[in-house]
């Protein structure tokens, strides 16, 4: 019984630092003009040169590698791998 209680409390607090974290994502993009979770920038493929839109969290990247204020992620268009650089300003390289 006493294990059961410390695993439901370690799910509880995992819960609570995702919780948390979102949260603070959600409020540090509102005080920087953006609302809710992430931005769209666009984005030109330099392999296949065709532009897409691409939304992306700052400060967390799942399906991608941060570089600085770029991302390493496979196009969605042709598939290979590239360095996007991600600015203030949609669709100025
Ligand atoms: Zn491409």
């Amino acid at each position: 019984m006493g294990a059961l209680l410390v695993w439901v409390l370690a799910a509880g607090a995992v819960a609570l630092t995702v919780g948390a974290y979102l949260v603070w994502v959600v409020i540090s993009n509102r005080r920087r003009g953006i609302t809710g979770l992430g931005r769209v920038v666009r984005l030109t493929c330099p392999k296949c040169q065709r532009s897409f839109d691409y939304a992306f969290v700052p400060g967390a990247s799942l399906t991608s590698l941060r570089l600085g204020r770029s991302r390493y992620f496979a196009c969605p268009l042709c598939g290979r791998w590239s360095i996007f650089p991600l600015t203030d300003r949609p669709g100025v390289p």
